[in-house]
C-alpha cells in the first residue's frame, strides 16, 4: 500500500539524515495528569519547543537542503499562514538562501514581525491564502523564485515525517499518535513513518470545526474549498488545494479518523497545557490535548503520543486565554 505513496518510510529516512544536526531532537515527556486521566500512558512531544517555534522547520530545512544551488542562490518563496514562513525564512538563511513570504492579513501580527526579523521578504497580500498563493506564483514566473509549498510537497511530507520517526523511538510500543491537520503535511508524514514502523498504531487528525478543509475533502472524495474564519487554531486555517497531489491521498489512505474541536475545547486544551504542563502552545498545537480533554477519542489505547505542533501565538492572546476567555472571534450572529 505505502509503496504507491508520493512519501515513503525510505524517502523520510532520508529526509532524517538530511536534516539532523540543523533541527532539535524535542523531547517525549509523560504527562501525568492526562495519563491519569486517560488511565492509558499519554506522552507529550514538545515539538512546539523545536527552533522557529514548529515542527515546520523539518520541512523546509529538507526541502531547502533537496535544492541544487543555483536553486538556492535564486531564492526561495512561499505562501503561509506564519509558521511555515518563519521556518522557511530561518532554513532559508542557514543555508545562504532568503526567502520571500507572502501571506493574507488574516495572519497575527507578531508573527509577520518575526518573519521579517528573520530575515525574509514579507509580501501580505489579500484575505486569504489563495490570494497569497497567486502573489506566489506571479513572483515564480517573473523572478524565478522557487516555490516550497507548506504541505503539498514531498520534500515536506518527508520532513514532517522526521517526527514520526522520533515518536516511535522515543516510544517504542506506542498505540495512538494525536496529531494536528490544516493541509496535512504533518499528518501525512507522520503517519506514514510510524505505519511503516508500526503497522497498527492509529494515527488520528484533529482540527478545528471552522475550516476543517481536509476532514471535508475526506468525505467528498476529492479536495474541496471551506470557507476560512478566525479561529483560535490560526495556524489550522487554509485549504487544501483544489489540485492537491500529495497529501490528500496520503491522509486518505493513512489516517483512522480526523476530529473536530470547537474553540472552547481549543482553548481548554492551552489552558491545561499552561496550568498542568507548564507549556504556551498555540492552539493549533492544544488540539491533541483538547481531543483527550473534550472526550472525543473513542476506543482508548495507551501509549498515546500528543503532538504539541507550534507555540507561536500572540502574548496578549494567549493570557485573555488563560484568563478564561473561551472564543476571542466569535463568528457573527446570522
Ligand atoms: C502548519 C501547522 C499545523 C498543520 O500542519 P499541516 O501540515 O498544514 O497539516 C499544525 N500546527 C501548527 C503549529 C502548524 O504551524
Amino acid at each position: 500500500m505505502s509503496a504507491s505513496l508520493p512519501v515513503t518510510i525510505d524517502d523520510i529516512e532520508v529526509a532524517a539524515r538530511r536534516i539532523s544536526g540543523r533541527v532539535l531532537t524535542t523531547p517525549l515527556v509523560v504527562s501525568a495528569s492526562l495519563t491519569e486521566l486517560c488511565g492509558v500512558p499519554v506522552g507529550l512531544k514538545l515539538e512546539h519547543h523545536q527552533t522557529t517555534g514548529s515542527f515546520k522547520l523539518r520541512g523546509a530545512t529538507n526541502a531547502v537542503l533537496s535544492l541544487s544551488a543555483g536553486e538556492r542562490a535564486l531564492g526561495v518563496i512561499a505562501a503561509s499562514t506564519g509558521n511555515h514562513g518563519r521556518a522557511l525564512a530561518h532554513a532559508a538563511k542557514a543555508e545562504g538562501s532568503v526567502a520571500t513570504i507572502c501571506m493574507s492579513q488574516l495572519v497575527p501580527v507578531n508573527k509577520v514581525s518575526e518573519i521579517r526579523r528573520l530575515g525574509a521578504h514579507v509580501r501580505i497580500i489579500g484575505r486569504s491564502q489563495n490570494e497569497a498563493q497567486d502573489e506566489v506564483e506571479r513572483l515564480v514566473a517573473s523572478r524565478g523564485l522557487v516555490m516550497v509549498p507548506p504541505f503539498d510537497h514531498p520534500a515536506i511530507v518527508a520532513g514532517q515525517g522526521t517526527l514520526g520517526v522520533e515518536i516511535v523511538a522515543q516510544m517504542p510500543d506506542v498505540a495512538m499518535v494525536l496529531v494536528p491537520v490544516s493541509g496535512g503535511g504533518l499528518a501525512a508524514g507522520v503517519a506514514a513513518a510510524v505505519k511503516a514502523r508500526r503497522p497498527a498504531t492509529r494515527v488520528i487528525g484533529l482540527t478545528m470545526e471552522r475550516g476543517a478543509a481536509m476532514k471535508a475533502s475526506l468525505a467528498a472524495g476529492q479536495p474541496v474549498l471551506v470557507q476560512e474564519k478566525p479561529s483560535l487554531a490560526d495556524s489550522l486555517g487554509g485549504g487544501i488545494g483544489l489540485d492537491n497531489r500529495v497529501t490528500f491521498r496520503m491522509c486518505r489512505e493513512l489516517l483512522d479518523d480526523i476530529i473536530l474541536l470547537t474553540e472552547a475545547e481549543i482553548a481548554a486544551g492551552m489552558r491545561h497545557a499552561y496550568a498542568e504542563e507548564r507549556e504556551v502552545v498555540e492552539g493549533a498545537g492544544a488540539v491533541g490535548i483538547a481531543a483527550l480533554l473534550a472526550g472525543k477519542i473513542k476506543d482508548i489505547e495507551g501509549p498515546i503520543a500528543v503532538i504539541l505542533s507550534g507555540r507561536n501565538i500572540d502574548m496578549d492572546l494567549h493570557l485573555r486565554v488563560m484568563n478564561g476567555e473561551m472564543d476571542p472571534f466569535p463568528e457573527e450572529a446570522p
